[in-house]
């Protein structure tokens, strides 16, 4: 029997993979090495444009517990320990859901069950090879060796990624050895704590926002409220003597001491667990060598992965990733296009885990001490009076600042982008673009004044959606939206001419080996 898809790891990114390839018609394996979900505490929320990429499919609903839409930060931010005045910008990209991993996780692992979704629990991925036509993938089980044979394999399975060492590629990168971070879910005095802006007022140091990062000649510290759980607090330091003695809270209140030259009295946390209390030295920021090795694939962690300082973007990129992954390989699968179209996934997820290794060392730079540190903090404190910069900066954070080649001529200036959504009216009333895009289907949006675009052309089967509608506000008069919400084609005519309905079809050929 021949699989279609095996996913090693069902992690977030494997579980959300699983979810895109279900939604596709295809139906993956899951291997996922431990019997239980991890317990450990690792992602405390999602940060960039992967909390509208959710909404794209009806998981923000779920993760937020709100039918309200994903709405942007638009106070402030932070690059770098520094303040990014997000009031400076019309629109922002930044967006923010506080939701633990462990509940992430959960959450994707019911929709891959609810779509039908094989997840074979206590199976370890221990060898592969492959040929021509297929990947064998040799798995470890509670019930014995066995092997599966598949079309393709994704790895999925970390920052350890047994895909990625089995397939030979290399993971070239930086590690930061002289880093270490201590986190702890901890209750502070209730009376320090700002009701009007949610500030620690630290007696003989001063007020420090929270989840803004604090930098001191001596290290970092930073208070981190997260809705419903205790605050997390946290400090970055530099050359510390190794232990192997457990963590615990006092060795974080030393370390508040050293940072912050004061005491901030730490008490456990209230509330249900698992709490956080560790002690990270060191972190890595790297990129796989390749995304790829004929057959098999890499997506997330084990893909890439950013050192603590650098704000957080392993699950915009690696859910992205899968995102960017499933679909393709759905319409390789059916025959809809050749086997060319996979070579898109590294290229335009490359480009993304590049800037993000820019945006991680760029954050790690500004954080660390020193005089000239210090120096450069002001003249980027200056800098940062600038929208033109803030717009830059909160891009980056976001992911939202990469602009994929879509192989035309870009002459609408959202071609290659991520999506806005936009408020329509159809003849089946009012909807969210976001709301058009749960079916993970191919969108061509025709909002012209008279749906003069499904008029002139005719598509062969049926797997591109079509929707005519009215935009509430100004909009392009028409869309052709890859299943990850990436504009294939835009138009700005009220009725595109000949030209333009010629790079259309192009476009849909060229995704879709559609006409
Ligand atoms: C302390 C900490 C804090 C973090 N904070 C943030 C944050 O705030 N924001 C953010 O976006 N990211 C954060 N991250 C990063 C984020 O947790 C990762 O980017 C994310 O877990 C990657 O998901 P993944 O599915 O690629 O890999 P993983 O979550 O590592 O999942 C891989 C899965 O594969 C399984 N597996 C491994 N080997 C095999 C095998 N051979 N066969 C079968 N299964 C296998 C594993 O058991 C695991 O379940 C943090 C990470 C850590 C450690």
């Amino acid at each position: 029997m021949i699989t279609d898809v095996v996913i090693a790891g069902g992690g977030p990114n494997g579980l959300m993979l699983a979810c895109e390839l279900s939604l596709a018609g295809v139906r993956p394996v899951v291997l996922e090495r431990l019997p239980e979900p991890s317990r450990e505490a690792k992602a405390n929320g999602l940060l960039g444009q992967v909390v509208t990429m959710l909404d794209r499919r009806g998981l923000h609903e779920r993760l937020s517990g709100s039918p309200e839409p994903p709405r942007p930060n638009s106070a402030y931010f932070m690059f770098g320990a520094m303040g990014l005045d997000l009031s400076l910008l019309e629109d922002s990209p930044v967006h923010a859901l506080p939701v633990p991993q462990r509940r992430i996780v959960q959450v994707l692992h019911e929709r891959a069950v609810e779509l039908g979704v094989e997840i074979r629990r206590g199976h370890e991925v221990v060898g592969l090879s492959q040929d021509d036509d297929l990947v064998t993938v040799d798995v470890a089980s509670p019930g014995g060796a066995y092997q599966l044979r598949a079309r393709y394999l994704v790895g999925a399975d970390g920052a350890h990624s047994a895909t990625r060492k089995l397939s030979g590629i290399g993971f070239p990168g930086v590690t930061y050895d002289r880093m270490t971070v201590r986190s702890a879910h901890a209750t502070v005095p209730a009376d320090w704590v700002d009701p009007a802006t949610g500030a620690l007022d630290v007696p003989g140091h001063g007020a420090v926002l929270p989840f803004l990062p604090h930098r001191t000649e001596r290290g970092g510290f930073s208070y981190a409220p997260m809705p419903g759980h205790p605050p997390l607090v946290s400090t970055t330091e530099w050359d510390q003597a190794e232990t192997a003695a457990p963590m615990s809270l006092d060795e974080l209140r030393e370390s508040i001491r050293r940072v912050l030259g004061v005491d901030v009295p730490l008490g456990p946390p209230d509330g249900e667990g698992p709490h956080v209390l560790r002690r990270l030295t060191g972190g890595n920021t790297r990129v796989a060598e390749r995304f790829s090795d004929r057959r098999v694939f890499l997506i997330g962690d084990a893909a890439h992965v950013y050192a603590a300082t650098g704000g957080g973007p392993g699950l915009n990129l690696g859910l992205q990733d899968a995102v960017n992954l499933g679909w393709k390989l759905a319409t390789v699968l059916r025959g809809g296009a050749p086997p060319a179209l996979l070579d898109s996934y590294e290229t335009e997820r490359r480009r993304a885990a590049d800037r993000m290794v820019v945006n991680a060392r760029a954050q790690a730079a500004l954080i660390a001490p020193g005089d000239d540190v210090t120096g450069l903090r002001e003249l980027f404190t200056e800098l940062l009076r600038d929208r033109s910069t803030v717009q830059r900066l909160a891009g980056l954070v976001a992911g939202a600042d990469v602009r994929y080649d879509m192989g035309g001529p870009e002459a609408h200036p959202l071609v290659g982008r991520f999506a806005p959504d936009m408020e329509l009216d159809t003849p089946a009333g009012p909807v969210r673009l976001a709301e058009l895009t749960r079916t993970a289907r191919p969108l061509l949006l025709d909002l012209t004044e008279e749906a003069s675009l499904t008029q002139e052309l005719t598509l062969r089967g049926d797997h591109v959606d079509t929707v005519t509608a009215r935009p509430r506000a100004s909009a392009p008069t028409a869309l052709l939206l890859r299943p990850d919400c990436y504009v294939a084609w835009a138009s700005a005519s009220p009725r595109p001419d000949a030209a333009e309905m010629e790079e259309l079809r192009a476009a849909l050929r060229r995704w879709f080996g559609l006409i």
